[in-house]
């Protein structure tokens, strides 16, 4: 019986400089050679530093992202960056509708749906956020709004190509406030969206992988990685403390090979 691997990824947002870098980035690798291989691990760096974690990733098996891509393949974009300049740098991941990207810099759910399209096309894997704020949960509207984001990008890419993006589940309400989702809570809202996905494609539904993400610490990675739906997480503040991002890792590793069946 397969099993979907357990996936760790870093979003250092716009935090880190060459020095701060070039510690932090010797400490992850360093300390994931140490650790089981059983889980997949990645850092998704400011754009300035790709070359810079690339040189140091080089030989490891941490792989590298960026926080967001250009919806565009090229041309006069000023500020933008392409995929292909991304995969330049040796870029597996990139993430796509971030909240803070939904809530400052206006990314809609089209454009999300875009950038996942453009990113996929170009070989990159998305990692495709979405989440609901505390008034929308309040609200009992927070599986509506899930889902909603989840069909602007299904609808747009299909649910064919969806088996090769990741789903990041993060509730805006936990996102850097050290207010973390329950595992309770979590699960619920993992297995709803594995539910909507089935609805379109069963085998696609048991082999995508869902991260959660919002103020996860080595504390409570254990706890929450264990539950059936979670397949990993992706971590903001604790991503930029190489302790704290190793101990994630480790609690994820102890689950490699959990959760439900593919
Ligand atoms: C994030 O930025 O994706 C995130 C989950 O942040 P934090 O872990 O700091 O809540």
């Amino acid at each position: 019986m397969q099993q979907r691997s357990k996936l760790v990824v870093g979003n250092w947002k716009m935090n880190g400089g060459l020095v701060f870098n070039r510690t932090l980035l010797a400490a992850i690798v360093a300390g994931i050679r140490e650790s089981s291989e059983r889980c997949e691990v990645g850092l998704c760096v400011p754009s300035p530093y790709l070359a810079q974690a690339s040189a140091a990733l080089d030989g490891s098996t941490v792989m590298l992202g960026a926080q967001d891509v250009s919806e565009y393949a090229q041309g006069a974009y000023t500020g933008e960056v392409s995929a292909a300049m991304l995969l330049d740098f040796g870029c597996r991941y990139a993430i796509v509708g971030h909240s803070e990207r939904r809530t400052w810099f206006g990314d809609t759910d089209a454009r999300v749906a875009a950038k996942a399209d453009r990113a996929m096309h170009a070989g990159l894997t998305p990692i495709v956020c979405v989440g609901e704020t505390l008034l929308e949960r309040e609200q009992d509207r927070a599986e509506e709004i899930v889902s909603s984001q989840l069909d602007a990008v299904l609808d747009r890419i299909g649910v064919a190509r969806l088996a090769h993006a990741v789903l990041a589940y993060e509730p805006v309400w936990a996102i850097g406030t050290g207010k973390t989702a329950t595992p309770e809570q979590a699960q619920a809202m993992h297995a709803v969206i594995r539910a909507h996905v089935r609805q379109y494609d069963a085998k696609v539904a048991s082999e995508v992988k869902i991260l959660y993400g919002g103020s996860v610490k080595p504390s409570n990675a254990g706890s929450l990685f264990g539950c059936d739906d979670i397949d990993g997480g992706l971590i903001g503040g604790a991503s930029l403390i190489a302790a704290d991002f190793l101990g994630i890792v480790d609690g994820a590793c102890r689950f490699a090979g959990a959760g439900s069946p593919v």
